[in-house]
C-alpha cells in the first residue's frame, strides 16, 4: 500500500475539529494523514459554549474530539504551534518553532479574530474581548482581582456590542458577580437576528434581569485613570463609570496568511474559495469563518462543518459542494430563549406577519408566513423559543395548520406531529440531517436511542436546538419498527428523567454541574436536560430556587420570582388559601394595589392579581404582604398554583362537607411543590361541583361519607375530565392519597408531562395508579409518604427568604438604584377606573392628542412623535 498523502490543516478550532472527525470517519483506506497546527496552546474545543466556564466548569469540559481521534496513528495535533507563512510553489508552510512542513493539500481553518472598534483607549488595562479561553479567563481574574482589591464595592462592567455575543458576554460579567451594562450602536439588540418589536421585548426582559440596557448609543472613548479603566465616553458626552470593557463588536476573519500568500480574499476579508471549498490554489481549500464562500463570509459553526465536510469529500474524489447555509439561531441569553429563522423581517414580497404577545408569560413571537398564509417562511420568538425545533424545519413548507396554533401561549411546537414532517426538511441544520436521515438511522441502521442516532448522523451534536424534534423523531420511528423505545432524557443523561430523579434523590447532589459529572454522560447540558435538572432539584428541596448555580437554570419569571408581563412588568399574586380572605386581608391588598398603582383583577384561580409592577417593587410589595402575614403566590413556574374551592356546607344549603376548610388545608400542605408542571386542585362541597374540580389535576368532591378523589383532569388545550381514584375518604386518607399520588407523579413523569399525560402513559393506567398509592404494590408508599412530610416540613416562604437573604436582595436592588425615574416606555390608559397597558394603536392615537396616556406613576405622559417627554 502507498504512503498516504499529506494533509495540514492550520488551525484548531471548531471546524477543523470537525474536518479531522469526518475524514478520519470515511478514509477507511487511510489515503491521507493529517497534521493540525493549533495555535491556542490546547485541543480544539466547543467555542459555542465558552460562556459556561462562568458557571464553573472546567475549560477542559469544552474539548472537542474523543482521546482516540487524537491518538489515532494518522492524526497529529500540535498545540501551542502557529503557521506563520505559506510557500504554495513549494507547498510548504513556515511554523512559529522555526520548522517547515511539507504538504499534498492545506486546509486554512484559522477563524476569526474579535474585532475592536476604533475607539480611543481600547489598549487601557481592563479592556477585553471575548473569542478564547484565554480570553475569558483573563477577564475572570482580572474581575476576581478587583473584587478582591475593592470588597467594598460591586465591580462594574460595560459591553460594547448588543449582538448574541455581547449579550453573552453581559451575562458572563452577571456571573462573575460584576454588574452589567451593555452598549449598543443600532437602535435595537440584536439587529441582525430580531426586529424591532421583538428587539424590545428582548431589551425589556433582559433589562429587567439587571442589565442596563443603551441602544443607539455609540462608544467614543474609553477612560481611564492611571492606565485602569474607569469608564467610557458615549458621542454626545455622556460618561458611563465602568471598571471592565468588554468588547463583543464583531470578528474579522484571519486571512492574513492568505494575503501573504497572494491567495485572493473577498472585499470584506475572508479568504475566496468556490462551492468546493477550494481557493485559487487547488492545492489549498479553506473552511469555517476564515472562508469567503459565494461571497459571503459565515460567523456560524454550521456553515464551517458543511465546509468540512465538503473539502473531505473532495480530497477523497468526491464532487461535494457547499449546500449553502442557514443563518438561523436559537440561543439561550441571561436565561433568555432568542430564536430567529428564515425570512424574520418578512422581507418576502406579500409576506404576512402573525404576532403572538403574551401577556402572561411575557414573549414575544412572530411567524412570517406567505401572503396566502399557507407556507411558513420564516420567524422571531422572544422569551420563549420552545416552538423553535419544530417551525424552524418547516421554513418554505405548507404549514398543517393556522399559524397562530404555533405561536399560542403554551405550544411548544412539539403539538405539531413530528409524524407529518416530510423526509427532505432539515432539522439539524448545524449538521445538514434531514428528518429523512434520522428516520434512516432508526429504521435501517439500526440505531437504538437518540444518542446513537446522534452519533450516526450527528443531528444535534453542535448546538443542540434540534434536539427535542430528533428526540421526538427518533421515538416515532421506533415506535413505527416496534422497537422499545429508548427512556434516556438527552444526549447527557442515559437515565429517564424518573431515574434521574431518583439518582439525584439518592445521591443528594445540588448543582447541574456535580449532576452532570455524576449521573450524565458527559457534556456541558442541553434545552432538555438543564430545566428538567432545575425542576428535579427544586422538588427534592434542594435549597433557595436562587441559591448557586439553581439560579442560572431558572426561566425569567423564576428569576425574579414573579410573572412577567406584556409591558414588561410583572405581576403579583398574593397566596389566599382557598380563595378564602378575610375583610382585613382585602383591605391590606387593596391598599398595596392602590399605594403601587396597580391594576387588580380576581383569578380564575380565586385570587387577586395585581399587575403593573416594576421589578424594583417588587421586594417592597412583598414586605408590605409578608407584614400583614400574606405570602407572594406562584403564577409562573411549575408547581402549584391554587386549590379552587366552592363555599361549601359551612353556608351552602347542599354542602355535605367542608370544603373550605379542606381547601385551605391542601393549598397549605402542597404550596411550593415544584413538580414537573403545574398543579392546579379543586374541592367542591357537594357533587353539583361549583369549584369545576374535575377539571384540575386532583379533584376532590364531598359526598355524605366524606370525599371523592379524582386525579388527571386539567383545562387548557385539550381539556379533560379527571378520572374517579377513590370514594367516601375521609380526612385523613384523602391527604395521604394525594400526597402519594403527587410524589409518585413528581418522582416518575416525563419532563413538562401534566399529570393528565402522565396518567394516559402509565401503564395499567388509573387501576395500577390506584395499586401503587392505596395498595402499595409497589412497597413505595412509605417512601412517598416521608418525601411528601419532608416537603411540608420544610417548605419556606421563598419570598420572605429573598427578604431575609441580602444576597438575593441584591439581585433586585440593582434594579432599585437603576429605577430613580419612571420608565417612559411604560404607557397606561385608564379603563374601568384602573391602568393597562396602551395598545400600539392608543399610542399612535395619544400622538395625535386623540387619546390619553399615564405613565408607570399613573401621571399624564404626552406624545410628541417618537419622543415621548413625561411631564412633572
Ligand atoms: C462566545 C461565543 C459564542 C458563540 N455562539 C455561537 C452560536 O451559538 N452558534 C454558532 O453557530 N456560532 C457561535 N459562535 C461562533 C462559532 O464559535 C464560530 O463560528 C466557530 O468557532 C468557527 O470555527 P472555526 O474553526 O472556523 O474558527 P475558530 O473556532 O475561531 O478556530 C480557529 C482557530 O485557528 C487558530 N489559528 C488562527 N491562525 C492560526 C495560525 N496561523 N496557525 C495556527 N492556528 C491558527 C485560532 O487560534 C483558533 O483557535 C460563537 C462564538 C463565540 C466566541
Ligand atoms: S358544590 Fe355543592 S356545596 Fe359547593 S357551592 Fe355548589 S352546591 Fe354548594
Amino acid at each position: 500500500m502507498s504512503e498516504p498523502q499529506h494533509v495540514v490543516v492550520v488551525g484548531g478550532g471548531m471546524v477543523a475539529h470537525r474536518f479531522v472527525e469526518a475524514l478520519r470517519e470515511r478514509d477507511t483506506d487511510g489515503r491521507w494523514r493529517v497534521t493540525v497546527l493549533a495555535e491556542e496552546p490546547r485541543p480544539p474545543y466547543d467555542r459555542v459554549a465558552l460562556t459556561t466556564y462562568f458557571t464553573g466548569r472546567d475549560p477542559e469540559d469544552l474539548n472537542l474530539g474523543e482521546a482516540h481521534l487524537w491518538a489515532d496513528p494518522l492524526v497529529r495535533l500540535r498545540k501551542g504551534v502557529a503557521a506563520t507563512s505559506i510557500n504554495k510553489d513549494s507547498k510548504q508552510i513556515r511554523l512559529s518553532t522555526g520548522e517547515t512542513l511539507d504538504y499534498d493539500h492545506l486546509v486554512l481553518a484559522t477563524g476569526s479574530f474579535a474585532a475592536v472598534p476604533p475607539v480611543r483607549g481600547t489598549d487601557h488595562r481592563g479592556c477585553f474581548v471575548y473569542r478564547t479561553i484565554d480570553d475569558v479567563a483573563d477577564l475572570r481574574g482580572y474581575v476576581e482581582q478587583l473584587r478582591a482589591d475593592r470588597p467594598d464595592r460591586v465591580v462594574r462592567g460595560l459591553v460594547v456590542g448588543g449582538g448574541l455575543l455581547g449579550l453573552e458576554a453581559a451575562g458572563a460579567l452577571q456571573a462573575l458577580g460584576a454588574e452589567s451594562t451593555v452598549v449598543e450602536f443600532a437602535p435595537r439588540l440584536m439587529p441582525l437576528q430580531v426586529d424591532p418589536a421583538g428587539g424590545e421585548a428582548l431589551a425589556r426582559l433582559i433589562g429587567r434581569l439587571g442589565v442596563d440596557v443603551r441602544v443607539g448609543a455609540a462608544t467614543e472613548a474609553v477612560l481611564a485613570k492611571q492606565g485602569a479603566v474607569s469608564g467610557v465616553r458615549l458621542a454626545g458626552g455622556e460618561r458611563i463609570a465602568t471598571d471592565v470593557v468588554v468588547f463583543a463588536t464583531g470578528v474579522r476573519p484571519r486571512d492574513e496568511l492568505a494575503r501573504e500568500a497572494g491567495l485572493p480574499v473577498g472585499e470584506r476579508g475572508g479568504v475566496v474559495v468556490d462551492g468546493a471549498c477550494a481557493t485559487d490554489d487547488p492545492a489549498i481549500s479553506a473552511i469555517g469563518e476564515v472562508a469567503c464562500v459565494e461571497g459571503a463570509v459565515w460567523g456560524l459553526v454550521a456553515p464551517g462543518y458543511a465546509m468540512a465536510e465538503v473539502t473531505v469529500d473532495r480530497l477523497l474524489g468526491g464532487s461535494g459542494t457547499f449546500p449553502g447555509a442557514d443563518a438561523s439561531t436559537k440561543l439561550k441569553l441571561l436565561g433568555v430563549d432568542v430564536a430567529s429563522f428564515g425570512d424574520a423581517f418578512a422581507t418576502a414580497p406579500g409576506a404576512l406577519e402573525v404576532v403572538w404577545s403574551d401577556s402572561v408569560a411575557g414573549v414575544y413571537k412572530k411567524l412570517v408566513v406567505s401572503d396566502d398564509a399557507q407556507t411558513l417562511l420564516g420567524g422571531i420568538l422572544v422569551g420563549d423559543a420552545a416552538a423553535y425545533a419544530a417551525l424552524r424545519p418547516r421554513v418554505g413548507r405548507l404549514l398543517p395548520g393556522d399559524p397562530s396554533s404555533y405561536i399560542a401561549p403554551e405550544s411548544t411546537g412539539a403539538q405539531v406531529d413530528s409524524a407529518d414532517l416530510p423526509d427532505d426538511v432539515g432539522v439539524c441544520s448545524c449538521n445538514n440531517v434531514t428528518a429523512g436521515a434520522v428516520r434512516a438511522a432508526v429504521a435501517e441502521q439500526g440505531c437504538c436511542s437518540l444518542t446513537e442516532v446522534k452519533a450516526c448522523t450527528k443531528a444535534g451534536t453542535s448546538c443542540g436546538s434540534c434536539l427535542p424534534l430528533v428526540k421526538k423523531l427518533v421515538e416515532t420511528e421506533q415506535r413505527r419498527a416496534g422497537i422499545e423505545v429508548s427512556t434516556a432524557l438527552c444526549e447527557h443523561f442515559a437515565l429517564s428523567r424518573a431515574e434521574l430523579f431518583d439518582a439525584v434523590r439518592v445521591t443528594g447532589l445540588t448543582s447541574f454541574t456535580d449532576i452532570v459529572d455524576r449521573h450524565g454522560v458527559g457534556g456541558n447540558g442541553c434545552d432538555i436536560c438543564k430545566p428538567v435538572v432545575a425542576s428535579i432539584l427544586a422538588s427534592l428541596g434542594s435549597g433557595h430556587i436562587l441559591a448557586g448555580e439553581q439560579a442560572a437554570l431558572q426561566d425569567t419569571n423564576d428569576h425574579l420570582l414573579a410573572n412577567l408581563q406584556k409591558d414588561g412588568t410583572y405581576s403579583v399574586v398574593p397566596r389566599v388559601p382557598g380563595g378564602e380572605i378575610t375583610p382585613d386581608g382585602l383591605i391590606v391588598i387593596g391598599e398595596v394595589a392602590r399605594d403601587f398603582g396597580l391594576y387588580t383583577k380576581i383569578t380564575g384561580g380565586q385570587r387577586i392579581d395585581m399587575f403593573g409592577a416594576r421589578v424594583d417593587q417588587l421586594p417592597l410589595i412583598w414586605r408590605r404582604l409578608v407584614d400583614a402575614g400574606f405570602e407572594s403566590g406562584h403564577a409562573y413556574g411549575k408547581s402549584l398554583r391554587t386549590v379552587k374551592s366552592c363555599v361549601g356546607q359551612t353556608w351552602c344549603r347542599y354542602g355535605v362537607q367542608d370544603s373550605v376548610a379542606m381547601a385551605v388545608l391542601l393549598e397549605l400542605r402542597y404550596r411550593g411543590l415544584r413538580s414537573p408542571h403545574k398543579l392546579k386542585l379543586g374541592v367542591s362541597g357537594c357533587a353539583r361541583e361549583c369549584a369545576e374540580a374535575r377539571g384540575k389535576d386532583v379533584g376532590v368532591i364531598a359526598t355524605e361519607n366524606g370525599w371523592n378523589l379524582y386525579v388527571g383532569g386539567n383545562g387548557g388545550f385539550t381539556p379533560r375530565h379527571a378520572d374517579l381514584l377513590a370514594e367516601d375518604l375521609d380526612d385523613e386518607t384523602l391527604v395521604r392519597t394525594i400526597d402519594r399520588f403527587f410524589m409518585y407523579y413528581v418522582r416518575t413523569a416525563d419532563r413538562l408531562q401534566r399529570t393528565a399525560a402522565w396518567l394516559a402513559d402509565l401503564d395499567g393506567g388509573v387501576e395500577q395508579l390506584r395499586r401503587v398509592v392505596l395498595d402499595d404494590a409497589l412497597g413505595i408508599a412509605a417512601d412517598l409518604d416521608a418525601a411528601m412530610e419532608a416537603h411540608v416540613s420544610t417548605y419556606s416562604d421563598e419570598w420572605r427568604d429573598v427578604l431575609e437573604d441580602p444576597e438575593k436582595l441584591a439581585r433586585f436592588s440593582s434594579f432599585v438604584n437603576a429605577q430613580e425615574t419612571s420608565d417612559p416606555s411604560l404607557q397606561y390608559v385608564l379603563e374601568r377606573g384602573q391602568a393597562r397597558p396602551a395598545t400600539a394603536d392608543e399610542r399612535v392615537a395619544a400622538a395625535r392628542g386623540e387619546v390619553e396616556l399615564v405613565d408607570s406613576e399613573r401621571r399624564p405622559v404626552v406624545i410628541a412623535g417618537d419622543r415621548i417627554p413625561v411631564r412633572s
